[in-house]
């Protein structure tokens, strides 16, 4: 379920006309709506029941101040990644007690804050990690929370960029030495086990590769708990979302539809999984981060040129690879609507940036109506990996992000201004 939708022929997020926000705020101009996130959350709550679990969200898919205030809001926890991420979850009212810390490189000042802050656990990526934590919470008379990232080498299926668990990949400690390494870390003297964790990757489309893992993982994970009184098994994220085509006929969610059936839905993940994960007795975590905001948002752009060359219809637009990288690095497929809808033939199409990169592409060769210059465009499902990854490339500035609820709407974050780019930046004395 998510809140965009046609009513006549203007597109709405919610009860708000995307059309008036770009007008108001510009473009690029990212648009997310608050009931979507919410309904996201909630029904991977209820499809969890009565499992006792605790969704984490991924802060990296999206880490806007408003957007994890929502999520505060719903009781959700939250999974992070660097000292910036938990400082912006602590900025957002979040509890470090909620606060899983996953990564392959924590340095030692992030550890230090971690443990200062109380997260529930880290989950450790290494043996050297392993040490660096018990050295550190020895420093601050601390017991640190510890969880294994476990690689269990189960292929995802997923793209090669957003693959992590198998033995190709950076993440984890392998399966076959994970014993080892909780007997070593239980001599660690700063460290308690709290328990174990696993992640395979993102955009996951298919319950099997989730299934495949945690009944692989299921047996070692009862050993430990036996032995090192373990609290939590924590699945990891990667749930996949539907991006073609995003846009709902209908109220009903996507995942009621027949073009969903064998896809992953909150019903079915749970379906297949509550069952083994029950059978633990432990706590299961979860971290989805997609999932919850990628159907969430959209990303507005206006045509400056359309552009005719001998083959092709170039429709340039005033976002670029720099406000969304996904085409670009991913080769990931965004539905691209008219935020107003008019009527015609549609067109091959190719939808480009101003970007000095031939990467600097939203879609090739694909039948959209026939724009001019100044209409509006929609990217959409554009919420998760989206404005966190944007990049001042081309001294273009940061797009402004806004949230909706109902009929409000507020900048979450303004537009970068121009000369912020290159505030910081000093021209040395003898150049000058
Ligand atoms: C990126 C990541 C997630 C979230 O992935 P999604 O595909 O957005 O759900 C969760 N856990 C870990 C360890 C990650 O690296």
């Amino acid at each position: 379920m998510h809140s965009f939708a046609y009513r006549q022929n203007e597109l709405f997020c919610e009860q708000t006309s995307v059309r008036k926000l770009a007008a108001t705020h510009g473009t690029p101009l990212y648009v997310y709506s608050q009931e979507t996130v919410a309904r996201r959350f909630q029904d991977l709550e209820a499809a969890l029941q009565p499992l006792d679990h605790r969704i984490c969200y991924a802060v990296k898919a999206n880490s806007n101040l408003a957007v994890l205030r929502v999520l505060v809001r719903l009781g959700g926890g939250f999974d992070i990644v660097s000292e910036g991420e938990l400082r912006r979850v602590m900025a957002a009212g979040g509890d470090p007690a909620r606060c899983v810390f996953a990564g392959v490189g924590k340095t030692e000042r992030e550890i230090e804050l971690a443990l200062r802050s109380g997260v529930y656990c880290f989950n450790a990526e290494s043996e050297a990690e392993l040490e660096r934590i018990n050295r550190v919470a020895a420093r601050l008379r601390q017991i640190a929370p510890v969880a294994v990232r476990i690689n269990p080498n189960v292929d995802a299926h997923t793209h090669p960029k957003i693959t992590t668990g198998t033995y190709e990949n950076k993440f984890g400690i392998a399966l076959e030495q994970v014993e080892r390494v909780y007997a070593r870390g239980a001599r660690l003297k700063n460290l308690r086990w709290r328990g174990a964790q696993t992640h395979l990757g993102s955009q996951l489309t298919e319950v099997e590769p989730f299934e495949l893992a945690v009944k692989k993982l299921l047996p070692l994970v009862r050993k430990l708990t036996e032995r090192y009184g373990l609290e939590f098994f924590n699945i990891g994220g990667g749930l996949g979302i539907v991006y073609q085509p995003a846009l709902a006929s209908g109220a009903a969610p996507w995942w009621s539809s027949p073009a969903a059936r064998g896809l992953l839905t909150p019903a079915n993940y749970a379906a297949r999984l509550k069952p083994l994960l029950a059978a633990t007795g432990l706590k299961i975590l979860l971290e989805p981060g997609r999932f919850i905001v990628g159907n969430a948002g959209l990303l507005v752009t206006r045509v400056e040129y359309v552009k005719q060359t001998g083959r092709k219809t170039f429709v340039i637009v005033d976002a670029g690879m720099n406000d969304l990288i996904r085409p670009a690095m991913y080769d990931a497929w965004h539905e691209i609507v008219p935020v107003t809808r008019r009527r015609g033939p549609r067109v091959s199409s190719d939808v480009v940036g101003p970007v000095c990169e031939s990467g600097d592409y939203f879609c090739k060769d694909r039948p959209l109506p026939k724009v001019r210059e100044g209409d509006y465009l929609a990217l959409l499902s554009a919420g998760a990996y989206g404005f966190v990854m944007a990049s001042n490339y081309n001294t273009r500035p940061l797009a402004a992000e806004v949230l909706v609820h109902g009929t409000r709407s507020a900048v979450v974050r303004p537009r970068q201004r121009l000369e912020e780019i290159w505030a910081a930046e000093k021209i040395p004395a003898w150049l000058r």
